[in-house]
């Protein structure tokens, strides 16, 4: 290792839970990869769930489709995040499902398809009760324009999006689901049938197999982690590997004083004569400044943060006997299985959710692929 930090991405990991949640589905999965996949590395990770077996990728940004596109990848692709102003005829042309969530997004398409006489290929999003993506107000006045202009375009999905997955039995996941029902029955009372219905993310892959539809759209569960770690329990209960571990080198070790004040504005002072150790990682590479009761596996122990979070840098306390030196590794987070801190860890040491915690890592941070199978 030659970095002063790096992301090792356990491929096999992200194989076994792609595998998993495809046995579990019972139904075709589209991998999402947005935000480089979920911190992950977009196109290695796409690559390595189509030979686990998913048959769709899923992003939000029409460059992150383009870029798979780019990158040799023939599976079929949606994106949903196409604001007005959207390249459509790049899209049409890279052979990228769109995502319609307004009538303003369908004209732009529309008039797309028409010129490049190429029929755009389109997954109706529907607002169930979310209120976020998908056809809310405009819907009826939708349902209307999409008769009309039926012949322009070629509607392969209906889907919509859960706000509450993660709670299963929540009472607010059965009204979405009704909703999703009453919205394709308005579709098919003006004739229109699409092939694939699309409405669980990870979680309601794993808790609830009445939403599965014809197709499910894994995102988080895939990386390792769980929807959330409260409500439907840590990634080793639900079987899943995580695939991130996050290492930074130790850049200097010092050892103080009790009392010794630690950082920006000296929010912490040492209770004891102690080491402490400067790791070469900070709030650029996406570790949370306000983590608090998170730190890092050193010599096969936990080290507490110390003090404010830096831009390039943090500080923890080894404790007075450690041997650790200056150029060794220590682990930021990792699956959890040596006792390192786990990126639930950090996600809770932040008032945030494993999402962000492997999502924000920054672009200063190289990614490493391995594959181990643990
Ligand atoms: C991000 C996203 C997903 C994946 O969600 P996970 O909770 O990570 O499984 C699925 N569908 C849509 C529309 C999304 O935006």
């Amino acid at each position: 290792m030659t970095n002063r930090a790096q992301a090792e991405i356990n491929l096999d990991a992200i194989a076994h839970n792609v595998a998993m949640l495809k046995k579990s589905a019972g139904t075709p999965i589209m991998a999402v990869v947005k935000a480089d996949a979920y911190g992950h590395g977009l196109i290695p990770v796409a690559k390595v769930c189509i030979d686990a077996g998913a048959q769709w990728l899923g992003v939000a940004l029409l460059e992150e489709a383009i870029s798979l596109r780019q990158s040799g990848i023939q599976a079929p692709i949606l994106s949903w995040l196409v604001p007005p102003g959207s390249d459509f005829l790049n899209a049409i042309t890279f052979d990228i499902d769109l995502g319609v969530a307004s009538i303003e997004i369908f004209q732009e398409i529309v008039a797309a398809s028409k010129q490049l006489a190429k029929k755009a290929r389109i997954h109706i999003e529907v607002d169930t009760g979310m209120t976020r993506g998908g056809f809310l107000d405009e819907w009826d006045a939708f349902l209307e324009l999409l008769s009309e202009n039926r012949e322009d375009i070629e509607i392969v999905g209906l889907f919509s999006h859960f706000a509450r997955a993660d709670e299963p039995g929540e009472p607010q996941n059965a009204k979405q689901l009704k909703r999703f029902f009453e919205m394709s029955d308005d579709l098919n009372r003006i004739g229109i049938e699409p092939t694939l219905h699309h409405l669980s993310n990870s979680a309601a892959t794993i808790a609830d197999a009445s939403s599965h539809f014809d197709l499910v759209r894994t995102g988080i569960a895939m990386y390792g982690l769980s929807p959330d770690v409260e409500h439907m329990g840590s990634s080793k209960d639900l079987g899943l590997l995580p695939s991130m571990t996050l290492r930074a080198k130790i850049h200097l070790v010092k050892k103080v004083l009790s009392g010794t004040p630690v950082g920006y504005g000296a929010t912490a002072v040492t209770k004891s004569d102690t080491t402490l150790a400067v790791i070469a990682m900070g709030y650029a590479d996406g570790i949370p400044r306000s983590a608090q009761l998170a730190g890092v596996f050193s010599q096969g122990r936990r080290a507490p943060i110390i003090g404010r979070v830096s831009m390039d840098q943090f500080v923890v306390d080894l404790g007075a006997d450690s041997t650790a030196v200056a150029g060794d590794w220590v682990i930021v987070f990792g699956p959890g299985t040596l006792g390192e801190f786990t990126a639930d860890d950090w996600g809770k040491a932040s008032s945030s959710i494993n999402y962000e915690i492997v999502t924000r890592i920054g672009p200063r941070v190289p990614k490493i692929y391995t594959n181990s199978a643990k």
